[in-house]
């Protein structure tokens, strides 16, 4: 059994969000932000400050001409900040090695800062049309699905042969990919798949009677962990136009002490916040590191 491109193909003609990355005059640079921001972020939370990082950076060279801290500013909530400090870097090397031009093919993409397997896959395809395998946890579940018959299967090393095998010979090869990515979106989602609005005609998984799943589903907690406390802290740096205090930050986390000491400690490992000769703290570039 395959996955028939036609009937995938032509579904997502018509039924594709209308997302502000998908449109017409969009640039190679601006899809790779899309994808930097999509990586563990929802499509709502990232839309608008996609929009607003576009607008006021277009391009890889205004990007890396902006300080680190503006960037991390501009980031927002978006959560995972050490993607708005690599997108950064990956600005920085496009700008200075590459002519301001995105790298058309996978092998350079991959030697990019914070650019791995699926996201050089996904900006060969969606921006330069490649016909490239690009797997994320919706396509490896919708073709875990209808070609294996099994609700969810933990990522294998073969999954992007498999799917590069499942790729039209032709000028479709990226639309399927997109589709095939969509539809893991939208339609046949983790917890509750709309099998009736479904434009495959063969899945066997549905035969087969949906029979349960192996794996257990990690819930994401967020409340109490030390992401959460290392967003806490660097809100107290996003809102201040100057170094803060030790004290400044401390009240920021009164729950474990312990706890906001090894978040602190991590955002000063990671590059997101520098101190000052005089102790206080800051984000990265806006502090004198001593
Ligand atoms: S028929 Fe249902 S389970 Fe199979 S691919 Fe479509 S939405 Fe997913």
């Amino acid at each position: 059994m395959s996955i028939d491109a036609e009937q995938l193909v032509s579904w997502y003609r018509d039924a594709q969000r209308d997302l502000p990355w998908r449109r017409p005059g969009v640039t190679a640079w601006q899809i790779l932000v899309s994808e930097f921001m999509l990586q563990q972020t929802p499509v709502a939370r990232v839309e608008p400050i996609w929009l607003a990082w576009i607008d006021r950076w277009p391009t890889p060279s205004a990007t890396a001409a902006a300080g680190s801290a503006e960037v991390l500013r501009a980031w927002g909530k978006l959560g995972y900040p050490r993607r708005a400090k690599r997108l950064h870097e990956c600005a920085v090397v496009i700008a200075g090695e590459y002519d301001d031009e995105v790298p058309t093919d996978v092998e350079t993409l991959l030697t990019l800062p914070g650019i791995g397997a699926y996201t050089a896959r996904a900006v060969a395809c969606f921006a330069y049309s490649a016909s490239v395998p690009v797997v994320d946890t919706n396509v490896r579940r919708v073709v875990t699905r209808v070609l294996r018959g099994q609700a969810d299967a933990p990522a294998r090393a073969r999954d992007l042969d498999d799917v590069a095998a499942l790729l039209p010979d032709d000028a479709t090869a990226p639309t399927f990919s997109a589709a095939l990515m969509e539809l893991g979106a939208v339609v046949c989602t983790a917890r509750a798949p709309q099998c009736g609005c479904c434009p495959l005609t063969h899945c066997r998984w549905r035969s087969a009677g949906y029979p349960e799943g192996t794996m257990t589903r990690k819930v994401q907690r967020y409340a109490g962990t030390d992401r959460q406390v290392r967003g806490k802290l660097l809100d107290v740096l996003r809102d201040s136009s100057s170094p803060v205090t030790r004290a400044q930050l401390d009240v920021a986390w009164l729950t474990d002490t312990a706890q906001r000491d090894r978040a602190l400690d991590s955002l000063l490992v990671d590059g997101l916040v520098e101190q000052t000769l005089d102790g206080r703290f800051a984000l990265a570039g806006e502090g004198e590191i001593p």
